[in-house]
């Protein structure tokens, strides 16, 4: 069965009528890239940077981070590789940077926000995806933003450490494509203003499904009620890729629910340009794309738009995946 998936590695994601889905991976460590690189992974939909961070006692200079990022860009050939700046907090600590004690840490001094409390830290990051950039297909991502005040301040310092390079006379790519997270309510409900700022849309359905059902993803007494095929889930998810889609940007969803068999349909029938998801999942996700037809998910989506429960969505997902008898 591994020798059979391993040839869906080499053919093109591609549904039977036509959909090109571009499946990409979510990595933290260079070990990951490797892996979802054997898994035919084209491109890295979410780097998440924090690794570099950890495990340290200081954070990183400059180079040290511009060299990770090049030998990633370079190993992709050419693929792109999203860069998402540092999102530290919530659940996510660094023993050299103290974060004071918060009742609600997921809520708190996190991600975009200590980005643009701590400026410094921030350009230095930027400095070394730009300087990275000319060495492959590098986009930078913003996560946990919620107003475009938030995305504008990111690029004043995106344009400051342009403004550096250039008197330094270091290359980069000027016209690197700028995105966001969406993983925030908010994001959600006015993503017809944030899609008129940023080049890309990224959904995070780990962070949306915990603020949109104010279930924290990290308690195990209320997993049960972590449920992504909850209508309000659903329906996040829709009025996004929409707004990307009015707006004429692109959109794509890397939370764990990008990675789930069920959800298939939902992604094809919204038409989303793409899903970056754990290495492990590429291969089998890619293997049912290429038997699923779009418009026959178009028809099942219209269906779950009626559905009032998550079971009932589930079942009928299930049913037409035919993951179940
Ligand atoms: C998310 O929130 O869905 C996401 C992809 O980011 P992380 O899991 O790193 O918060
Ligand atoms: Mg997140």
């Amino acid at each position: 069965a591994k020798r059979k998936l391993q040839h869906f590695a080499e053919c093109n994601a591609e549904t039977p009528d036509g959909k090109f889905l571009r499946l990409e991976a979510n990595i933290s460590s260079l070990k990951e890239l490797e892996i979802a690189l054997a898994g035919g992974a084209t491109g890295v939909g979410l780097f998440r940077t924090e690794f570099l961070y950890m495990d340290r006692s200081r954070f990183p200079k400059e180079e040290e981070q511009y060299e990770v990022y090049r030998s990633v860009a370079e190993r992709l050939g050419g693929e792109p590789l999203v860069i998402r700046t540092l999102d530290i907090g919530g659940d996510k600590q660094l023993d050299y940077f103290e974060i004071p004690e918060e009742d609600n840490p997921f809520l708190g001094y996190r991600a975009i926000r200590i980005s643009l409390d701590r400026k410094d830290l921030f350009k230095t990051q930027l400095r070394a995806i730009l300087r990275a950039s000319i060495h492959g297909a590098v986009k930078v991502m913003y996560p946990l933003v919620t107003s475009v005040d938030e995305i504008r301040a990111a690029n004043v310092v995106l344009a400051e450490a342009m403004r550096e390079l250039d008197a330094e006379g270091i290359p980069y790519d000027r016209n690197i494509p700028i995105g966001v997270m969406i993983e925030v309510p908010a994001a959600v409900i006015i993503a017809d203003l944030l899609a008129q700022e940023v080049d890309f849309f990224s959904i995070g359905t780990n962070d949306l499904l915990q603020f949109t059902l104010a279930v924290d993803r990290m308690n195990e007494e209320i997993s049960h009620l972590y449920d992504p095929f909850h209508p309000a889930l659903l329906r996040m998810i829709k009025t996004t890729v929409e707004a990307a889609k009015e707006r004429g940007i692109k959109v794509g969803v890397c939370g764990e629910l990008a990675g789930d068999m069920r959800a298939l349909p939902i992604w094809l029938s919204l038409d989303v340009d793409g899903l970056s998801m754990s290495a492990h999942s590429i291969l089998p996700i890619k293997e049912r794309l290429l038997s699923t037809r779009q418009d026959e998910c178009r028809e099942v989506w219209r269906n779950l738009q009626q559905c009032r429960t998550s079971s009932e969505i589930i079942g009928k997902l299930e049913a037409f995946m035919e993951l179940k008898d």
